[in-house]
């Protein structure tokens, strides 16, 4: 029997986006889209529609195949000098045939192709990362989805899906409005536009452009003001911005200031190094007998193995592995990073300027008084459980209080937008946790929900703003004769600015200076109180003054004073400690918020934030010149009743003080502060679309507590990645001083030609590149992933413009280059007969026991190069990944000494214990003296500070 398809894949079939929905009635796109503004779609409908329409995508550009990143690594000058070192070598074989295979052509291809293979994993892991975070700052979408508003992946959306819309939303998809208030958007993107476009519903006629589609939203547009509802019209590759744009062009790959540092200190050893390399083969062909083709390009092969034992050519991948595995622990630490170059910033911040309501708060807010004109309401019960007594100096309320405190909570529960649900038995707030704590305080006070929207329809909405710090609704009742009713309410001084009168008992009396001055003393110590507070006020509006559903500011004026409305929003419990801890970094937290400044200040102190009272508002900040605030950022750490453009004045006086600052940020308006800012925080719970795209981090739980964690961990990548700087930088150093120094002083050590014609070197070419293969490979790699220092968060932030290689690195590196020339050196001339120390050794036995010594040089050098000056006993075993590191090179190192092919791809013969206890005795000189020049540096601090 074959299936009949079920209603919602036949809808599915049926349904079809108009060709131009701008141009028919938002009811007649609803009926072609088969469905219901209010319903929605259902969850089964959505998926069959997914079905057929696809993902909401835009195409991604083609991925780079994997064998052209695989060939890009051979791209590299240094490998492309050693494929040519292969090449001669091969082709002196082919010459000479002197042994039964190309040895050494063998192990210089082998070494390429294994440094291939590493750089190709590394490149490959920090792919993989940027895709795991491009997933993660995935946009959302709010849609209505059988009957009730859910919040779902962007990418899910399908034509059909009834959408909202609100200030600082990315538009997720085109759709057709069909319900708006002061809905205006942002187009620049698409049109040029560079206003905000104010959109309605009202069909157009014509054959309007882009920019004329007044009553359509389009993907890649955002929500500048206002709310909307629209029906989604076309998704994916069918969108404007999909035609447009043809295809989602990736993100340019941009390289971090340090990458950007670590390119030029790259390059600049480079040449260094190939000046080296050039004085050191002409050192050779001027004091060896190099007479023939051979010995020369013999000579050649070891100068380019030199350069590229030199340079650390591994480092950029290492720095991008190493930042980027950072910003997977940063996001497991619940802060993701959107640009690679914010991780380095982080360490070196001196300012944490951050919002008050939900990030230093737990945005949980329960209304605890209610204030109006006979008196003080106190309201019980916790969380938005609409349960709890109401009580007036510990009694029930007399009768006028009640009629007030009903009216005040009836104006806050119908300016508003939120939605309380219980869930799970949990009841929650869909929406702004302020509007929802205002229903359930209604609830409370006896309002039920069903009759209060039914009875009060509402018409019109003036929205909320941070700038305004009002919001207004107009409603209509059944009554036809009955007048308007407007409902307002936002910071109590403003809308108190608005009212004429006041409502006592159930009637209005004009509003007298002395109660205008009752009330503003009644806010005040609410704040003081901590308590964050709203005032609510109404007007009756004659039906004939709402000229259609965009009211002007006129409504919002002779406003009758409903009373004070304040609310807790405890400190979060770990942001006290983060505070602290943030102090003990030498990082100024400062509190900015669009609250009262008696809130402010009380919440700041509770916090540890500010000692003093005090916090500068937004009023007293504009009367300040650019250099008075310069001076005032410097002590004030407290900003209250500021608008967003206030930040912006905020951050640039903090950053003309030459401090990084690290600022958050929420709302559309914060979009330039977050840009100003050396590192922009958003918010990921609460926080705007807009906001989150102008950021370089975004909080996962909008919590400050993860942003003192992303500087801890920006603080410990970037030790990191000095860590294995100063290592392969001191390693290599030691490589290249160990051949100088051999060279030049061959004679006093004994190291002379025993044949003719036989150019006679400290090491081989292979072995200097399999020493670079070894040291530079897994232990750098370990050392990138090293555990924070536990004293990361008690010292002061590093300065922005000092270099990633400070004076104290480049002396240590100085220091363990010299130690371990001089150390290897003394063991080449230990072994060989002449020189200081005679000994009766063959060539290639001094120059296995050189190499193997050099080895393990660098392997002690790891613990060293793990602190600037901490023992390295400190932690040693804090690293599981650096012992096995270790492990594996020896391991290595051991087979080429000792397994006969590659003895001769090498030129190896194998060693005693006792030589291997003789390297590891001269290797770790290296360490000893290491703690010795610590223990000096620590010393020498003491006595300063004392
Ligand atoms: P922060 O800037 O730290 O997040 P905030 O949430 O108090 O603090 P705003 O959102 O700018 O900052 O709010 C400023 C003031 O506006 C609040 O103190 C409150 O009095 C009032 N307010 C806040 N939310 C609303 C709302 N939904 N409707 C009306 N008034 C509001």
């Amino acid at each position: 029997m074959r299936d009949t398809p079920s209603a919602e894949v036949r809808g599915a079939r049926a349904a079809q986006p108009p060709a131009d929905p701008f141009r028919l009635g938002s009811d007649a796109v609803l009926a072609a889209l088969h469905v219901e503004a209010g319903a929605g779609l259902s969850a089964r409908a959505a998926e069959a529609r997914l079905q057929r329409w696809g993902r909401n995508e835009l195409r991604a550009a083609e991925p780079v195949p994997a064998w052209r990143k695989v060939l890009a690594q051979f791209t590299d000058i240094l490998v492309v000098l050693l494929l040519v070192a292969a090449a001669v070598s091969a082709g002196l074989w082919l010459y000479e045939r002197e042994a039964g295979l190309p040895y050494e052509a063998l192990a210089i291809l082998a070494i390429v192709i294994l440094n291939a293979a590493m750089g190709y994993v590394q490149e490959a892991r920090a792919d993989r990362a940027v895709a795991a975070l491009r997933r993660m700052s995935a946009a959302q979408a709010r849609v209505v989805r059988d009957g009730t508003v859910q919040a779902i992946p962007a990418a899910d959306l399908v034509p059909g899906d009834i959408i909202r819309l609100e200030e600082g939303d990315t538009i997720p998809a085109d759709a057709r409005l069909i319900e708006t208030s002061l809905l205006q958007t942002m187009e620049a993107a698409l049109t040029g536009e560079s206003l905000p476009v104010l959109k309605d519903v009202a069909p157009v006629g014509g054959a309007a452009e882009l920019g004329n589609r007044s009553n359509m939203v389009f993907t890649g547009t955002a929500v500048a003001s206002g709310r909307g509802v629209a029906v989604v019209t076309a998704t994916g590759m069918r969108t404007e911005l999909g035609r447009i744009a043809g295809i989602l062009r990736e993100t340019p790959d941009e390289s971090t200031p340090l990458q950007v540092e670590l390119d030029r200190v790259g390059r600049r050893l480079g040449l260094v190094v190939a000046g080296i390399a050039v004085v050191l083969i002409a050192t050779i062909v001027a004091v060896e007998p190099v007479r023939d083709v051979h010995a020369f390009l013999g000579v050649l092969i070891l100068g380019v193995a030199l350069a590229v034992a030199a340079v650390p050519e591994g480092l950029p991948a290492i720095v991008t592995a190493a930042l980027s595995l950072g910003v997977q622990r940063m996001a497991r630490r619940k802060a993701i990073v959107r640009h690679l170059a914010a991780v380095e910033t982080l360490g070196s911040a001196d300012v944490i300027a951050s919002d008050k309501t939900g990030t230093l708060t737990c945005n949980e807010m329960t209304v605890r008084v209610v204030a109006t004109a006979s008196g003080r309401t106190e309201l019980g019960g916790s969380g938005y459980a609409p349960v709890g007594p109401l009580s007036h100096a510990g009694a029930p309320l007399a009768e006028a209080l009640q009629a007030e405190v009903r009216q005040a909570l009836l104006a806050g529960e119908l300016a508003n937008n939120a939605v309380l649900q219980e869930r799970d038995g949990r009841w929650v707030v869909e929406g702004d946790p302020t509007e929802g704590a205002l229903i359930t305080a209604a609830r409370k006070a006896g309002l039920e929900a069903g009759p209060v929207a039914q009875r009060f329809v509402r018409l019109a909405e003036i929205p909320f703003s941070s700038e305004r710090r009002l919001m207004s609704t107009v409603h209509g009742e059944a009554d036809p004769d009955a007048p308007l009713l407007v409902a307002a309410k936002g910071a109590p001084d403003v809308v108190l600015a608005r009212c004429a009168q006041e409502f006592v008992g159930g009637l209005c009396r004009a509003l007298t200076p002395e109660r205008r001055s009752a009330i503003t003393a009644v806010t005040e110590a609410l704040a003081g109180e901590g308590l964050r507070s709203l005032g609510v006020a109404f007007r009756p509006l004659a039906r004939s003054s709402l000229g259609g559903a965009r009211p002007d500011g006129s409504v919002e004026q002779d406003l009758v004073f409903l009373g004070l409305i304040g609310m807790t929003d405890p400190p979060r419990a770990e942001a006290r400690e983060a505070v602290a801890q943030a102090r003990a970094a030498g990082i100024r937290p400062i509190m900015i918020t669009g609250d009262h400044p008696g809130t402010a200040a009380a919440i700041a102190a509770e916090l540890g934030i500010a000692t003093e009272a005090r916090a500068l508002t937004g009023a007293e900040l504009d009367t300040l010149s650019r250099e008075a605030l310069e001076e005032t950022v410097r002590t004030v750490s407290v900003y209250a009743r500021v608008a967003p453009e206030h930040k912006l004045r905020i951050v640039q006086a903090l950053q003309r003080n030459g401090l990084t600052v690290a600022m958050t940020g929420d709302g559309v308006n914060d979009a330039p502060a977050l840009k100003a800012a050396d590192i922009g925080v958003a918010m990921g719970l609460t926080g705007t679309d807009v906001s989150r795209e102008a950021a370089d981090i975004v909080l996962a739980d909008d919590n400050f507590a993860t942003i003192v964690a992303a500087v801890e961990e920006g603080r410990a990548i970037f030790a990191n990645i000095r860590k294995f700087l100063y290592y392969l930088l001191s390693s290599n150093i030691g490589e290249v001083a160990t051949m100088v120094l051999g060279v030049l002083l061959a004679g006093a050590l004994g190291l002379t030609a025993s044949g003719s014609g036989e150019v006679v070197l400290p090491l081989q070419a292979t072995q200097i590149l399999w020493i670079n293969f070894v040291t530079d490979g897994a232990p750098a790699l370990a050392l990138g992933i090293d555990p924070a220092d536990p004293a990361v968060m008690r010292h002061p932030p590093r300065p922005r413009r000092e270099g990633v290689l400070t004076r104290r690195m480049w002396e240590g590196i100085a220091f363990v280059g010299l130690v371990t020339a001089c150390g290897s050196l003394f063991v080449l001339d230990a072994c060989l007969p002449g020189g200081f120390i005679a000994g009766e050794g063959t060539l290639p036995y001094a120059q296995t026991m050189t190499f193997t010594t050099l080895v393990l040089f660098q392997l002690f050098n790891v613990f060293n190069v793990r602190s600037d000056d901490r023992s390295a006993v400190e932690g040693l075993f804090g690293n599981p990944w650096l012992w096995a590191a270790i492990v594996l090179s020896l391991l290595l190192q051991a087979a080429v000494v000792h397994l006969p092919v590659l003895q001769r791809a090498f030129s190896t013969v194998s060693l005693s214990a006792g030589d291997w206890a003789f390297c590891t005795a001269v290797a770790s000189s290296v360490l000893v003296l290491g703690e010795v020049r610590k223990w000096l540096i620590r010393a020498s601090r003491g006595a300063r500070l004392t």
